[in-house]
């Protein structure tokens, strides 16, 4: 799921063209549509009525969808080559065998009060703010190059229902996302990194990386983010939530005590490192392919066996601060 605890904290020093060894569809993203092997972008009927559509075909027939409002066109445009490199970079970092495979959507408007619509059979879709008054980290560039890349990861470890506990998912997502931050500009992933160790360096108190689990949101916080139907629907029925999605929280959001979190993502983000410091990449992204093969919540006694058997190593160890 999303997270921008972390985010929320991490203070904006992402400077432009910094990049020595980017790509450069990533870096220029000039108006108009750069040319890149293995990335197809065309414009499709949109189902959507307010907003146009652009369908961003990678390796594999991997795709995602990009809507845009008019005042958003040139965002759209300008980002989407990138958006479909990250495909075919997340693809070779997860071992993503999948034919088709459809990715999450991203939306670029200029409307602040913009809602996109959920469901569980609408594909999830990232909101990107090209109101030059958004909040910095809500706008395209730190979306494109930080956002998109950690949460595509959160959406291929749910691409068959699996359920694992937050050390793993947030660990894996910020270690995949960042090396592909850092291919597409290095110094905003060296960025990043730095600054989510810096969280874990100044943490007061234990980080209980094992006790990261599942975080329990307020009800509050969906209900002020879904769309006027979804709101009388939940003002109904007391059980219900508009399923997937992306949802945006802050720190009071949280029923569970999020304020270790960014030192937790740190910590995670550690133990994956170190994962392929002692095994290579390879054998880390072979763990992960076999934690998230099956639906259904994956517990600690499997991950303490899956851990065993990839790694010859005791997960308890790992989880210790
Ligand atoms: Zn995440």
């Amino acid at each position: 799921m999303l997270s921008r605890v972390a985010l929320l904290l991490i203070p904006l020093l992402m400077l432009p063209a910094q990049a020595r060894a980017s790509m450069p569809e990533c870096v220029a993203m000039q108006a108009g549509t750069p040319v890149t092997p293995g990335v197809e972008v065309q414009q499709v009927p949109s189902d959507d009525p307010q907003l146009q559509r652009l369908r961003v075909t990678a390796r594999r027939g991997a795709f995602m969808h990009i809507y845009f409002d008019s005042r958003s066109e040139a965002d759209a445009r300008r980002h989407a080559v990138c958006l479909g490199t990250q495909l075919n970079l997340l693809a070779n970092e997860l071992l993503d065998a999948r034919d088709g495979a459809q990715w999450a959507a991203v939306v670029f408007t200029a409307d602040r009060n913009y809602v996109p619509p959920r469901g569980e059979a609408i594909k999830t879709r990232w909101v990107i703010r090209t109101d030059p008054q958004a909040v910095e980290w809500e706008r395209p560039r730190p979306m494109v190059i930080r956002t998109l890349p950690h949460e595509q990861v959160h959406d291929f470890q749910s691409r068959n229902g699996a359920i694992a506990p937050l050390w793993f998912d947030e660990g894996h997502a910020t270690w995949v996302g960042l090396r592909v931050t850092g291919m597409l500009d290095p110094e905003a992933a060296r960025l990043d990194r730095e600054e989510r160790l810096a969280e874990l360096r100044s943490a007061k108190g234990p980080v209980n990386l094992a006790g990261w689990g599942q975080r329990i949101v307020k009800r509050e916080a969906i209900l002020r983010q879904v769309s006027p139907d979804d709101r009388a629907r939940m003002q109904a029925d007391p059980d219900f939530v508009p399923k997937g999605g992306a949802y945006t929280f802050t720190m009071d959001d949280f029923e569970t005590d999020e304020s270790m979190a960014g030192a937790r993502y740190a910590a995670a983000l550690q133990l994956f490192e170190g994962l392929e410091q002692r095994h290579g990449a390879d054998r880390v992204r072979r763990w992960v392919l076999d934690v998230t093969a099956n639906p259904g919540e994956v517990t600690m006694d499997q991950l303490v066996a899956s851990v065993r058997l990839h790694f010859g190593e005791d997960l308890k160890d790992l989880l210790k601060d």
